[in-house]
């Protein structure tokens, strides 16, 4: 062998791929009801977008872009998430002069350099909605509904909506002050990491991985303790949208997005597989972002799944997808004689849109009925020389085990009304 694929890629193979088609299909469905356009952008963008965009300081930004330089000595990168990219391909389209609020979605690959795991990959795909252009937290609450219209259609179950709100320019500086007093008496406890943040960034200091750092920031002030009036109304309305349409949550005041371009409203919908809680998906505003991106001043809310973690779960719940089924016809042909008749038939049938296969190995009659059936053809056609010139065929039922003479020209409509 020449090689293999390279580390924490994917061969999508047919079976297989059709639970991609499915929530392929699903999701769009559910985005045009929600008034959702796709937008499809490159895979690869200039370097500096995801920099600004996704955030310098961000585990993605510092370890895990596959950047590289091109022949023409740009700096590029596999896009590692589908935000940036909207974002830019809205400003740079000038699509803030059109009536807003504008929504889109977008589902597609992503790299990430990543250490592999079960459903993560350095190629993984996401789905995902952006609607900017709007501070109306109805549209808070219609990301929110959308994302668990879509798990639910999925057939997840055990789904919980985590919420929060990270608050806005205005009232993240008393926090910024209240963390720093609060984690000043521990500063040296904390890890490396964290005491760099304890100056730049001390909101993020809650993000933190490390169970030290969790551990002393378990009394931590969080931003619902100095949410502005702007910012609480905004959370309260969001709350009763979610309310009227039945959708619980819990708050959790430990949801932080440590950018400065996040605001408001955060998210994330858990699940359970076999017994650990696990995220399957997360979202929320960022009225920062457009301007930071070079647009200008415009409210931003998002949303974002992955695939592979959707499958990956579905599976451990024991959810069934819709799986690839045989052909209708298969024609299994008697005598050589027929061989240019039955390519006449196949191609008719498939014209009428009827799934039709054949013999290409030149299998004897026994052998293409055994072909017929490892392919779970519904029907086969068999056309033999005696009975092409009597103007017949035999219709093999697979599923029933009985077969009949069926005029030529009445093969199609036969098929169609038993299929
Ligand atoms: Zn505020
Ligand atoms: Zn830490």
């Amino acid at each position: 062998m020449l090689t293999t694929r390279p580390r924490g890629t994917n061969d999508i193979l047919p079976g297989e791929v059709e639970k991609w088609q499915f929530l392929q299909q699903l999701t769009g469905q559910v985005c045009r009801e929600y008034g959702y356009g796709e937008i499809r952008t490159p895979i690869f963008e200039h370097t500096e977008l995801f920099t600004r965009g996704v955030g310098e300081t961000t585990d993605i930004v510092e370890k895990e872009m596959y950047t590289f330089t091109d022949r023409g000595d740009r700096s590029v990168t596999l896009r590692p998430e589908g935000t940036a990219s909207t974002v830019r391909a809205y400003v740079e389209n000038k699509l803030h002069a059109l009536p807003q609020p504008l929504k889109f979605y977008y589902i597609g690959p992503m790299f990430r350099y990543d250490r592999p795991q079960a459903g993560r990959y350095r190629q993984f795909h996401q789905f995902g909605v952006e609607v900017f252009g709007s501070n109306d937290p109805a549209i808070d609450a219609e990301v929110i509904a959308m994302a668990m219209d879509i798990y639910q259609r999925i057939g997840l179950k055990k789904l919980e909506l985590h919420l929060n709100s990270v608050g806005c320019p205005a009232c993240r500086p008393v926090l910024r002050q209240k963390l720093q007093e609060y984690f000043k008496p521990h500063l040296e406890n904390l890890c490396p990491n964290c005491q760099g943040r304890y100056e730049r960034n001390p909101l993020r200091i809650l993000d933190c991985k490390s169970e030290k750092c969790q551990e002393f920031g378990k009394d931590a002030p969080t931003t619902l303790d100095v949410l502005c009036p702007d910012c609480s109304s905004h959370f309260e309305a969001v709350k009763g949208y979610l309310d009227e349409v039945g959708i619980s949550y819990t708050i959790n005041n430990r949801l932080v997005r440590g950018l400065d371009y996040y605001t408001r409203t955060a998210f994330e919908i858990m699940t359970r597989d076999i017994g650990a809680q696990s995220s399957i998906g997360g979202g929320g505003r960022y009225n920062g972002l457009i301007e930071e991106c070079g647009g200008p001043a415009t409210p931003g809310i998002g949303f974002a799944l992955g695939l592979e973690r959707i499958l990956l779960t579905a599976e451990r719940q024991g959810i069934v997808f819709p799986v690839s089924r045989g052909p209708q016809v298969f024609i299994a042909t008697v005598g050589s004689g027929v061989a240019r008749k039955a390519f006449g038939l196949l191609q008719n049938l498939r014209q009428q849109g009827i799934t039709a296969e054949q013999d290409y190995l030149d299998r004897s009659l026994k052998a293409q009925m055994k072909y017929a059936g490892k392919l779970a053809a519904r029907f086969v056609i068999i056309l033999g020389e005696e009975e092409f010139d009597r103007g017949v065929a035999v219709v093999r039922d697979m599923q029933a085990g009985e077969q009949q003479e069926v005029a030529l020209g009445e093969l199609v409509s036969f098929i169609k009304h038993k299929g």
